[in-house]
């Protein structure tokens, strides 16, 4: 049920750009959701259908960019990205690594009318 606090979130937060705004109708609603977060990308927009009816984000499609693993190597300070379970540094194959990317969840940019 994660999802259905953090549509709930998306829901809450572009209701309130859209007042904020004088906005009538909105279009689209531009999400970043990284590889960690945990989050499906269907489920959102699932939930988001069922949750947005009879407010002002009704309708409007998301789209959401999956954000890959990013990782910053302790030994050499390369940044790379890496796919998940792969935790070690591409260049060095160091496992002193640190995440510095991949756990994001925020709304990018909303398309209004
Ligand atoms: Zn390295």
């Amino acid at each position: 049920m994660h999802e259905l606090a953090v549509t709930q979130s998306i829901i809450n937060i572009s209701s309130e750009e859209a007042v904020k705004h004088n906005v009538k109708t909105v279009k689209e609603i531009r999400i970043h959701v990284g590889e960690l977060s945990g989050l499906i990308p269907e489920c959102i927009q699932y939930y988001f259908n069922i949750a947005s009816k009879d407010t002002i984000v009704e309708g409007a499609l998301l789209k959401i960019k999956k954000m890959p693993i990013k990782i910053k190597c302790n030994e050499c300070g390369h940044i790379n990205v890496i796919k998940k379970g792969e935790y070690s540094c591409p260049k060095c194959n160091s496992y002193n690594i640190k995440i510095i990317g991949g756990n994001e969840f925020f709304i990018e940019s909303l398309e209004v009318e």
